[in-house]
């Protein structure tokens, strides 16, 4: 299996004086400790981020890109020109970006298109509601969305999917390792049926208030490959745990 993943969401949140200072702790302390660690900052605080991480392990990643590479798309950021700034991720098809702006699958699908054309490691963000969950229709929802996003692609190594239960986001409200894994493993056994994606190469990441304190047990899981961290990953101390947390 490669190395687990733990990337920081950042979301809108920071100025320049906090990614400094959050950054410059975070540069310090990850060392290459057989984890691979990302963040994701706000488009105005990338360069900033690139530079101040330069000389360390942590990789730089966007929260969203274009489905085009360029043109007249105003106020929209092309992959092309997050990959030539230095970013190496993005994540595509968060569950707020489905919510408030009304993305849908085939969105995510030409995001991922340009976003794999330009380069960039996109991070594929899946995930049912509360009601879809309740009524059953967890696991269709899920297969639902990656089919959307994936079966159309001309090919994908080194795929990454984060599996985010609406209803875990941000709310306290955390999978139990268990519900995580059976969901990992449904989504593992989706990717190997559909063309062009390795799948035995892909990385499931876990994401719903992933926490210092909950991190260990979800990473004991045999198909959890890591974590996409909200709110956790603003606190150098509790990112830091999880990051260590995945490097044992
Ligand atoms: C997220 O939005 O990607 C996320 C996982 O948020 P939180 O950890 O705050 O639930």
């Amino acid at each position: 299996m490669s190395q687990l993943l733990v990337v920081g969401n950042w979301k809108m949140n920071g100025s320049e004086a906090t990614v400094a200072a959050l950054l410059g702790e975070l540069a310090l302390a990850v060392q290459t400790s057989g984890v691979d660690v990302a963040v994701c900052p706000a488009y105005v605080h990338l360069g900033q981020a690139v530079k101040v991480v330069a000389s360390s392990p942590i990789a730089v990643g966007a929260q969203d890109c274009s489905h085009r590479a360029t043109g007249a798309y105003t106020g929209e950021v092309s992959p092309v020109m997050l990959f030539d700034m230095g970013c190496r991720w993005v994540i595509l098809g968060h569950s707020e970006r489905r919510q408030y702006h009304g993305e849908s699958d085939a969105l995510v699908a030409a995001k991922l298109a340009a976003a794999i054309e330009a380069g960039l490691s996109p991070i594929v963000c899946v995930g049912e509601t509360r009601e879809q969950r309740e009524s059953g229709d967890a696991e269709s929802v899920v297969a639902a969305q990656l089919l959307g996003a994936l079966k159309a692609q001309a090919g994908i190594d080194s795929l990454v999917v984060a599996y985010e239960p609406v209803w875990a986001i941000g709310t306290g409200l955390t999978a139990s390792p268990q519900q995580a894994q059976a969901m990992h493993a449904h989504i593992k056994l989706v990717l190997e049926g559909i063309a062009g994606v390795d799948a035995a190469t892909a990385r499931v990441l876990y994401g719903g208030s992933v926490k210092a304190d909950n991190a260990r047990e979800l990473f004991a899981e045999e198909d959890i490959d890591g974590a996409l961290v909200g709110g956790a990953s603003l606190v150098a101390s509790e990112f830091l745990s999880i990051v260590g947390a995945a490097s044992i």
